[in-house]
């Protein structure tokens, strides 16, 4: 009997040694609520259930919790939610948060540690719920990553979605396209990386919005439509795959994203430009169907393309863009899949619009 309990000891001990090399993170959160027992409970329920979901956080992979109340909700204790919840082995302590006159009333805050297998301190995802969202203004806004092959409907979603939001929408193609039109202009070969690294100080790419609708501009010249050609979108794939010009655009997207309320569409966005955005999606279509709907774009705007040839095209990109070193085309983790070919682009802005308003 002895010796079982000796074991036993051991792998727990075990247990907890590996359990305290992972890494730990400190998740905050805050909420309002009325100064009654059953609106404490449930208004920390809610924030307690956003910050795990939105941070992959399993119950036991809890340390502890601080909640702080101001002094204005004196009805129940926040940690009864906590233990509700089956939180029952984190050291969980309520305090009363300082008294600083102005501030937001009758708000619960956590501070929370734990291990985590998938989130570092970089990607948390920090939660102000409701009216306490006031507390973190520069987490307010929201962030939609939009990811998928060519042709699987992003730019048409994208900027239906922003306009309907009334939010900015970014286009990410449009900046490694302009990259590759520089190139072509000048008759630099871009298949060459240091030839094109050599030259991308000399470019100064700036998006502007006219009516709503996003223009690109390199060295000032209006390069919106210039872009959208085949050889232009080849190009662009190729550029794409060299790091110099990958950290110059990520970080221009970055800032872009920084202060505003953004819809970016890409391949990296949900993985490497924007891991902390609020929701993300990958979109995707069988190569015949966005072959079929590249097929149509061209045909009305009266340009000759077979439709094989468009096909070749949409999956030679789809090889380089998934293939590539840097940032690959992937699906991040945490983004919802939606397969567009047999949905109306009505129907997915819907879905996509509900996830959003889920999630903030
Ligand atoms: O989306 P669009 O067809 O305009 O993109 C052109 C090319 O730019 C893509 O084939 C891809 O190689 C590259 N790209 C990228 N990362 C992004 C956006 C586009 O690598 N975020």
């Amino acid at each position: 009997m002895d010796k079982i309990l000796t074991i036993q000891e051991t792998l727990r001990k075990n247990a907890i040694k590996e359990r305290d090399k992972m890494k730990s993170v400190a998740v905050r959160g805050a909420i309002t609520a009325q100064n009654t027992k059953e609106s404490i409970v449930s208004q920390t329920r809610r924030l307690l259930e956003a910050v795990l979901k939105a941070n992959h956080i399993e119950i036991d992979e809890i340390i502890q919790i601080i909640f702080t109340c101001t002094k204005d909700l004196n009805a129940a204790y926040p940690a009864i939610a906590a233990r509700a919840l089956g939180i029952t082995e984190a050291a969980l302590m309520c305090m009363q948060e300082m008294d600083v006159e102005g501030s937001l009333e009758h708000c619960i805050r956590l501070s929370m540690l734990c291990t985590s297998g998938k989130e570092t301190q970089h990607t948390v995802k920090h939660q102000y719920l409701g009216e306490a969202r006031k507390l973190r203004p520069d987490l307010a806004h929201f962030s939609l990553a939009l990811d998928g092959p060519a042709g699987a409907g992003k730019s048409t979603i994208a900027k239906r979605v922003a306009a309907e939001l009334g939010c900015t929408y970014i286009d990410t193609g449009a900046m490694y396209r302009s990259v590759g039109l520089y190139c072509i202009q000048r008759g630099i070969d871009y298949n060459f990386e240091d030839l094109v690294n050599e030259v991308l100080e000399d470019m100064h790419i700036d998006l502007t919005y006219e009516n709503a609708t996003q223009c690109i501009y390199l060295n000032s010249d209006d390069v919106s439509e210039a872009i959208r050609t085949q050889e232009v979108a080849a190009s662009a794939s190729k550029v794409a795959t060299y790091a110099k010009v990958r950290t110059a655009l990520v970080d221009m997207q970055r800032r872009l994203a920084a202060t505003k309320s953004v819809v970016m569409d890409g391949r990296d966005i949900g993985t490497v430009v924007l891991p902390k955005a609020t929701l993300k999606i990958f979109l995707t279509a069988s190569s015949e169907e966005r072959a079929k709907r590249r097929f149509k774009e061209y045909e009305e705007k009266g340009l000759k393309i077979s439709f094989e040839t468009l096909l070749e095209e949409i999956e030679a990109r789809d090889y380089q863009d998934m293939n590539r070193s840097v940032s690959p085309l992937k699906k991040a983790e945490d983004a919802v899949e939606v397969d567009t070919t047999n949905l109306s682009v009505e129907q997915i802005v819907t879905h996509i619009i509900e996830l959003l308003k889920e999630r903030q």
